[in-house]
């Protein structure tokens, strides 16, 4: 059976509509208030461009560029260049996972405990699809962990490729 594939990077105009991960209003809140708490222990301020940030991230759950980000309801009207800061501050942070292909097309998708989403990368033009790997690898977890005696043993899952789009 083909892995399913939902693709995220296509044009809104001609993507089929796929289920994705999103949030209610009322759990992606309380999850950035948790996020934004970690943050002040690290010299953030909550700032409403901060907040605002976070919440798209985590209401709609997917690796997300800096044009993307930027261009979100809430964010496209504010100063791009302060929304790029917030990111990179995030990135280093370690509160976002970071995907792509060396540094062509980066998307940045905000660390969910008890999410996990792997994704197909192009090599080509940077797209980023998520992919549901059939074979759970939950037990290759669990038999590292006893073999390294490491805790919390977890894995993230990049696949790369080229996208039907660059394909010739
Ligand atoms: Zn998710
Ligand atoms: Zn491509």
């Amino acid at each position: 059976m083909p892995p399913v594939i939902k693709n995220l990077s296509q044009p809104a105009s001609n993507r089929a509509r796929s289920p994705r991960c999103t949030l209610s209003k009322s759990v992606a809140g309380e999850l950035v208030e948790q996020v934004i708490k970690r943050l002040k222990t690290k010299g953030f301020r909550r700032t409403e461009a901060l907040a605002s940030l976070l919440t798209e991230m985590a209401r709609s759950h997917r690796p997300m560029t800096f044009a993307e980000l930027g261009s979100l309801p809430s964010l496209a009207g504010r100063d791009q260049a302060t929304i790029y800061r917030i990111i990179v501050k995030l990135d280093e942070a370690g509160v976002l996972r970071r995907l792509g292909f060396r540094d062509r097309a980066a998307h940045y998708q905000l660390i969910i405990p008890g999410h996990h989403h792997d994704y197909l990368v192009c090599k080509s033009c940077g797209t980023v699809a998520e992919v549901d790997v059939p074979q759970p690898l939950e037990p290759l977890e669990k038999e590292i962990a006893a073999q390294s005696g490491w805790k919390a043993v977890e894995h993230e899952l990049e696949f790369f490729g080229v996208c039907p789009s660059c394909a010739p």
